[in-house]
């Protein structure tokens, strides 16, 4: 089973900030230095994908004791979520705070045994020292927590103490995490939709769907940097529905155009047990039909059986809707487990066709690709075509739909529905001199 997608429990934050602003008026007033630590564990990764809640529990409680076992009882650990802890250690040294984090680090280091089944955990530490390195407590936790994953990058089991350069890669990811739970309510989040050529029609088609986070300091992050966050934060399921509407209601709004939409669908919702009657709910109230919609499941459901995969894709075909594979070319399907998928298309991933591209492969590996998939009776989508060069040769071999910033970059909607003529004329001109 998948992880319980509950609405997003968000970071225990308020407790946090209670404590350190206690703290940090107490090291103030004392003239004290205080360590702002922040712990990450990891678990293996048959931890991880079991899900297993009691036994992440049970663990954490452990871990807990531990920790607390390692620093006094005037100190402060509050567990922020599974996997994340942070700690106050007061009247301390530099020098002591990194004894005191070694200690953790080799006391949390070690075979658990639960239900006879065993796990080795490991950990990093970020460490942010008051008042030397940052004095806001806002500011502290947010280095603190970035200096943990500078610690993760360097290897397993490594704590790392800021000394007034902030790493911009870990700083970001650490924005990033933070503001992500709140990005829908604050309505930053939008749609935008990238347009499918189909050559056999010479026209316009379909539509990718992409959601988009306008950040307020980051500008535009990709989705790349946010969606597993948004799966970690138990938000994967909101964030589908969210976007699934949003694109009910443009073609609501669109009355002229009869195009498919194409949706990305997390492992997670084909797996939720009220997903069809969940969707049909909000196709009723735009009265928009499956049939206008295709979901894009990627090759990484392979660690689900073959069997429940095709069952919950079987129950969503009879409902109308088409299903395509993303990623295709970069996931660890057998052949016999990809004959069997109940899918309309393949969409060739973006990076394995380009590597073929750079290579000159592309015409060996991908031509029996399309093949094939033409036996099986899919069609077949290509993305990430940049020039015409790509343009004309993906058409000589034989793709049914193009995707790629050659037709368009993702845009609005509004956007899209304005330049699809123009596309269409610069497509066939294109092709008439190929
Ligand atoms: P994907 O589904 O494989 O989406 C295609 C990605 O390729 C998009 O990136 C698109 O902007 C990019 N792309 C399209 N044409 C070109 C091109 O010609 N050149 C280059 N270099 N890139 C091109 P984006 O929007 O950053 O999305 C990345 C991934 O994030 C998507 O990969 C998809 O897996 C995921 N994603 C996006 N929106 C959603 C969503 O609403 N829900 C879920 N679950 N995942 C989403
Ligand atoms: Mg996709
Ligand atoms: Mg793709």
């Amino acid at each position: 089973m998948g992880r319980m997608d509950n609405e997003p429990e968000l970071p225990k934050v308020e407790l946090l900030n209670d404590r350190l602003n206690l703290t940090l008026a107490f090291s103030k007033r004392y003239k004290m230095s205080t360590a702002v630590c922040y712990l990450r564990l990891h678990f293996p990764p048959e931890l991880s994908q079991t899900n297993d809640e009691e036994i992440e529990i049970a663990l954490a409680n452990n871990i807990l004791a531990r920790l607390k076992r390692s620093i006094r009882n005037i100190d402060t650990v509050i567990k922020i979520n599974r996997t994340d802890f942070a700690f106050l250690i007061v009247d301390i040294t530099e020098h002591d705070c990194k004894l005191i984090c070694e200690r953790i680090i080799s006391s949390i280091s070690d075979t658990y045994t639960i239900d006879f089944r065993h796990f080795s955990i490991s950990s990093n530490i970020g460490i942010c020292m008051f008042p030397y390195g940052a004095e806001g407590p806002e500011e502290l936790q947010l280095i603190a927590k970035a200096q943990m994953y500078v610690a993760e990058a360097r290897g397993e089991n490594q704590f790392s103490l800021y000394i007034g350069e902030l790493d911009q890669t870990a700083s970001r990811k650490v924005l990033i995490e933070n503001d992500f739970p709140y990005a829908l309510k604050k309505g930053q989040l939008h749609v935008q939709f990238q347009p499918q050529y189909n050559l056999e029609k010479k026209a316009i088609d379909g539509a990718e769907a992409l959601i988009r986070w306008n950040h307020p300091s980051l500008g535009e992050v990709s989705p790349a940097e946010f969606i597993s966050y948004a799966e970690e934060a138990g938000m994967s399921n909101q964030l589908f529905f969210w976007v699934f509407e949003e694109v009910c209601r443009h073609i609501a709004s669109e009355k002229t155009r009869i195009m498919k939409y194409s949706i990305n669908l997390s492992v997670n919702q084909l797996l939720l047990d009220s997903f069809l009657q969940d969707v049909t709910e909000i196709l009723n109230l735009y009265s928009v039909s499956a049939k206008q919609l295709t979901l894009e499941i990627t090759e990484n459901i392979e660690i689900y059986s073959v069997k429940t995969v095709n069952d919950k894709l079987n129950v969503l075909k009879e409902a109308g809707f088409t299903i395509a594979l993303d990623d295709f070319g970069n996931g660890y399907f057998s052949f016999s487990d990809f004959i069997k998928l109940p899918i309309d298309y393949i969409k060739l991933d973006r990076d394995f066709v380009f590597s073929l591209w750079k290579n000159k492969k592309h015409k060996g590996v991908v031509l029996p690709i399309i093949n094939m998939a033409h036996n099986l009776g899919l069609q077949v989508i290509i993305e990430g075509i940049e020039d015409q060069t790509q343009f004309v040769e993906w058409d000589q071999l034989g793709c049914d739909i193009i995707q790629g910033y050659f037709i368009s970059k993702p845009i609005s909607f509004e956007a899209m529905m304005a330049s699809i003529a123009g596309i269409e004329e610069r497509a066939g001109d294109v092709r008439n001199q190929g």
